[in-house]
Parts: C-alpha cells; structure tokens; sequence
C-alpha cells in the first residue's frame, strides 16, 4: 500500500459517526461548504466539559459552532488550510522544516538562486521523496504531492540542499 494512502481506523469511523455533530442551533457545522472554504473551526473543551461540549471537541467544524449552553468556557480556536509558507536553505545540507495544516494536495515551489547549479531534496511526511536534480541559477520547478484522509490534513514538509556548499535556493509552499 503506497504510504500515502491512509486507512481509516476503527476508531477513527466511530468518532466520525458519533461526533457528525450538530451544534445547539441544530445546524450542521460539521460539512464543509464547498471546496474553496479554508476557514475550520475547533472547540478545545474546558477541564470538566459537559458531554455536548466533548462532543463537540472532537475533530473540527466548518462553520462557527454556537455554544451548546450558558456558561460555557470551552476555548474555541479558528485555523486555516490556506498554505502560504515561504523560505530559504543556503549551503551544505541547509534544512527547512514545515509544519501546517491544509487540504489533500499541496504544491511545493523551489527556485535556485546559484551561483552554482545544484539541486535540493524534498520529503513530505518524512516518507514521500523527491530529488530536484541539478537546477540552473535562477530556474525553478514546481512538485505536486497528494494524501487521502480527513480534513484538515496534517503536513511536514522537509527540504535540504542536495549536498552542495555554493547554492541557495528558495521555496514557496501554496495549496
Ligand atoms: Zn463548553
């Protein structure tokens, strides 16, 4: 099985199903709107949280999800699939990490600024490996990568210079 293709677990089905929740006003915040709406949602529960708040902490919600009573202190935290990560590595085996959340595909940019031509390694997931090869001072390409599962998607994407000393090079992560 490629290692990009992620079962769901049992486990994983059952909170799907108990937590394909409603909040109090009875709308769904659970689906999302369309493939455009980047904007989720998250309820982390207070210490002590009634079994609606729980609920509702688990996974995220695609819409703004009213509280299930007076009185409530859950936290609630916004996040984002919108991927705008921007960087450099410079010199021998220079290392980026990144670490965010977006949809099932993302794009990775790099650009090779030279002086001399040299190429970069890229991982997603610590798994899925690519080698730009030898770029050219001022060439760039672009590497689509994909995963299945739930969204948001959890991604860490890692890029180092391919053992060069005399290279810089830039990266551009977008959805
Ligand atoms: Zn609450």
């Amino acid at each position: 099985m490629p290692s990009s293709i992620q079962a769901m677990t049992t486990e994983e089905f059952m909170r799907k199903e108990v937590f394909k929740s409603h909040d109090s006003s009875g709308s769904d915040t659970r689906t999302r709107r369309n493939n455009l709406q980047t904007q989720y949602w998250k309820v982390i529960p207070n210490e002590g949280a009634c079994e609606k708040c729980q609920a509702m902490g688990q996974g995220v919600h695609w819409e703004k999800p009213e509280r299930p009573h007076p009185n409530c202190k859950c936290e609630m935290v916004e996040g984002s699939i919108l991927v705008g990560r921007f960087g450099k590595i410079d010199g021998w085996r220079d290392t980026a990490s990144e670490q965010f959340t977006a949809g099932q595909s993302i794009n990775v940019f790099i650009r090779s600024l030279g002086p001399m031509a040299g190429g970069a390694h890229i991982w997603v997931d610590g798994s899925q490996h690519t080698q730009t090869g030898h770029m050219l001072p001022n060439s760039s390409r672009t590497y689509h990568f994909t995963k299945f599962g739930e969204l948001p998607l959890t991604w860490q994407v890692d890029i180092m210079t391919d053992g060069v000393d005399n290279c810089t090079f830039t990266y551009n992560i977008t959805n």
